[in-house]
């Protein structure tokens, strides 16, 4: 069943900027979520507690979490590679935690040096202490299925081992996991296709979002497919910020100026004040000149008289 409202989260100022040579000074860091948040966006990822010496992109992200769970009604989300990342995002009070799993081992490896073994322990020891935080003050946990789609190192990824990555996920204590598309491998086929296998093995309620690239420039197709299955929420980024290092001209996640637009266009509501969000390209720009920011509808602007959606009544 589609719904007539999803959730667009946000992940410039982490999967974007970590992915920049540049490196965005922490003020701006902050103007930039609060801008994002004043024009509706309800959920950000905003950095990652990961080593500063593999990315001093991420080294501010304790102080970026602090600020951003200030800002009311904004879900505050990090990724962590391991149990000392997440104690990091509890102290600094995020809302939700992301724990990366590549389905790829050797990427797994790479990324976040670790077998899949060993992410599954991770996964366990972080759900522990999650559970042993008072109530009202335990995050959110996804375990991300990473690479889901295909490799840059391994290429395809038998489906056994993906769904067999989801189970143990699902069984170390995640609330949910998620699928993402790091490399920009996947197409609706494979995106229909592989939503129904893990929801198949973990539940529909259980696998609600995706984390998809636009790096063949199927970012916004591959959107429609998993919105037509039944998920609600869309990672992506402003600008497209980041890039692929592998792939010249192509934008890194999904452009969220464009998916907003797509959505509201269709009637579908996101809450968000499309100029507004389009005007924090600005703050983008001006911390990191060089950095090539995408999207068509920035480019184009709103056509003559668009409305977006019509905002749905309350619930009650
Ligand atoms: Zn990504």
């Amino acid at each position: 069943m589609t719904s007539n409202s999803v959730l667009i989260s946000e992940v410039g100022p982490r999967d974007g900027l970590q992915n920049c040579s540049a490196i965005m000074p922490t003020e701006e860091k902050k103007r930039w979520i609060s801008a994002l948040a004043a024009a509706g966006v309800k959920e950000i990822e905003v950095g990652s507690f990961v080593s500063p010496k593999l990315l001093p992109q991420m080294a501010d992200t304790g102080e970026i979490v602090r600020h951003a769970v200030q800002i009311s009604g904004l879900d505050v989300a990090v990724l962590v590679p391991n149990l000392k990342g997440a104690q990091l995002a509890l102290e600094s009070g995020a809302h939700k935690i992301t724990l990366p799993m590549s389905v790829s081992e050797t990427h797994s490896l790479r990324n976040i040096r670790r077998t899949h073994d060993q992410v599954i322990e991770e996964a366990q020891a972080i759900a522990e202490l999650i559970a042993a935080q008072p109530e009202g003050k335990r995050p959110h946990f996804e375990g991300s299925l990473s690479t889901a789609f295909g490799c840059t190192l391994e290429g395809p990824i038998d489906e056994a081992v993906i769904l067999r990555s989801a189970e143990r996920l699902m069984a170390a204590g995640c609330d949910e996991v998620g699928l993402s598309d790091t490399t920009g491998y996947g197409d609706p086929g494979s995106m229909r296709h592989l939503i129904r296998a893990v929801r198949g093995v973990v539940g529909a309620e259980n696998l609600t979002g995706v984390h998809l690239h636009n790096t063949r420039g199927l970012g916004l197709a591959n959107v429609m497919a998993a919105y037509e299955e039944g998920i609600i929420t869309f990672d992506s980024s402003l600008g497209g910020l980041g890039g692929c290092p592998t792939a010249p001209g192509a934008s890194g996640n999904v452009v969220t100026e464009d998916l907003v637009f797509m959505f509201e266009s269709m009637g579908i509501d996101t809450g968000i004040d499309l100029e507004a969000l389009m005007a924090t390209r600005e703050i983008v720009a001006a911390a990191l000149p060089d950095e090539e920011l995408y999207g068509f509808t920035p480019r184009a602007g709103l056509p003559l008289g668009f409305k977006g959606a019509p905002v749905p009544a309350a619930a009650e």
